[in-house]
C-alpha cells in the first residue's frame, strides 16, 4: 500500500506526520528519506507533537539517537547521516530501539539497510517546484495496518 501527500506548508507536512504519531505503536519503525532539507526533520516534530511530545525536537546529527519520553510512547529519533555507508557496523544497540517500546523513526535509514526490521513504513520526502511530496509505502503486515489507519485519519489533500 501506498499514501502521497503534497504539501505548501510546515504546517501542512506537521499535520500528516501529527496524524501519524497519534496512531503509531510500541515497535514502529519509520524510515525517512530525502535530500537534505526535503522535510525529515519537521516531519519528525509533527510526530513528536502527535505523540504528546512537547519539548523541542531538532535533528540528532550529532548524538545519533536522541529519545523522548513525555509521549504516549517513547519516541526514538535517529539520524544516520554522520554514520554514512559504514553506519550498520556501528554498534550503537540499534535493535533496542526497532524492537523497544516506542516508535524509531530514522532518518537516511538507507545507510543502515542490513539491521532494519523487514516490517516498516517508508516515507519518501521529495522537493518539487511548488510543493512537497510525502509517499508512505508499507513493506508488511504491521506498516500496512497503519497505513490503512492514516488514510482514514488523514484524508489526502489534492
Ligand atoms: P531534513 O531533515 O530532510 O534535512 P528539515 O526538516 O530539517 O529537512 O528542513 C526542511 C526545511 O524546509 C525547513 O527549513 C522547513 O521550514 C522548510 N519547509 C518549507 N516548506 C516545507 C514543507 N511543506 N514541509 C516541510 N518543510 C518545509
Ligand atoms: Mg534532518
Amino acid at each position: 500500500m501506498m499514501l502521497t501527500y503534497h504539501t505548501t506548508t510546515v504546517e501542512e507536512t506537521q499535520a500528516v506526520a501529527r496524524a501519524l504519531g497519534a496512531i503509531v505503536q510500541p515497535g514502529d519503525l519509520l524510515c525517512l528519506s530525502g535530500d537534505l532539507g526535503a522535510g525529515k526533520t519537521t516531519f519528525t516534530q509533527g510526530l513528536a507533537r502527535g505523540l504528546g511530545v512537547e519539548e523541542p525536537v531538532s535533528s540528532p546529527t550529532f548524538t545519533i539517537i536522541k529519545e523522548y519520553d513525555e509521549g504516549r510512547i517513547p519516541l526514538y529519533h535517529m539520524d544516520i547521516y554522520r554514520l554514512g555507508e559504514s553506519a550498520a557496523e556501528e554498534e550503537l544497540g540499534f535493535d533496542d530501539y526497532f524492537y523497544g517500546e516506542g516508535v524509531s523513526v530514522v532518518e537516511w535509514a538507507e545507510w543502515l539497510q542490513e539491521v532494519l526490521p523487514a516490517d516498516r513504513v517508508q516515507v519518501v520526502h521529495n522537493l518539487t517546484p511548488t510543493h512537497r511530496e510525502i509517499t508512505f509505502a508499507a513493506t508488511g503486515p504491521r506498516s500496512e495496518a497503519r497505513l490503512k489507519e492514516l488514510e482514514k485519519t488523514c484524508p489526502t489533500w489534492r
